[in-house]
């Protein structure tokens, strides 16, 4: 199953992607991993990526398109893969479709995520982590003590990420940007839209379920 999962920051899309991948037994494919990857291995891609990165620019979408080219055409992907984070535009959703034609694939499935903006903010902005590692949320998930961790006592924080300011401008470049694909991705007929406010579990359940029908057809 070649598959894209769409949705907004703080959707989950990364967990269910994670999820997916390892009960289909097909690699979860971050886009921010394989740029991560690319670099530190200096391969030409890798290094022409950090270039731009350097100079404080945005990588052109040829070369995240190369990227994911590169990363799709090795072997653990014969049997697809789980696209998380790309394409983030409609331009790189057209250089992605026009690269597949290229090598024969097509992406099969796209899971939409979808939640309300008021849902993330509220998920967001109620998590608090400790220099421990241990992650807490103020409402879901909170400390016996309000702002100190049980298990080392340090006080904790609000990563900048899930600052409520970051996680607005973070939206607000979701709608201009990134949900334009929603409708790019219906009209190709191949959009299905889960809903992202429940559990893990039964969001994980739902999307099981939409490929176990694609593939008895
Ligand atoms: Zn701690």
């Amino acid at each position: 199953m070649r598959m894209i999962m769409l949705g907004p920051p703080g959707a989950g899309k990364g967990t269910q992607a994670a999820i997916l991948a390892n009960t289909l037994k097909i690699p979860h494919i971050s886009t921010g991993d394989i740029f991560r990857s690319n670099i530190k291995e200096n391969t030409p891609l890798g290094v022409l990526a950090k270039s731009y990165i350097d100079a404080g620019k945005l990588v052109p979408d040829d070369v995240t398109v190369s990227i994911v080219e590169d990363r799709i055409q090795k072997p653990d992907c014969k049997k697809g893969f789980i696209m998380d984070g790309f394409p983030r535009t409609i331009p790189q959703a057209e250089k992605f479709d026009e690269m597949l034609e290229k090598i024969q694939a097509e992406i099969e499935l796209v899971i939409n995520i979808s939640v309300d903006d008021a849902v993330i903010i509220k998920r967001m902005a109620g998590r608090r982590m400790c220099s421990c590692g241990r992650t807490y949320h103020i409402e879901n998930n909170p400390p016996k003590v309000d702002g100190v961790c049980d298990a080392c006592g340090s006080k904790l924080y609000i990563r900048d990420d899930d600052k409520e300011e970051t996680v607005l401008e973070r939206l607000k470049t979701y709608h201009a940007q990134t949900s334009p694909l929603i409708d790019y991705y219906e009209n190709k007929g191949k959009l299905i839209n889960v809903d992202g406010a429940k559990s893990i579990e039964e969001t994980t359940k739902e999307i099981i379920a939409i490929i176990d029908k694609i593939n008895e057809k």
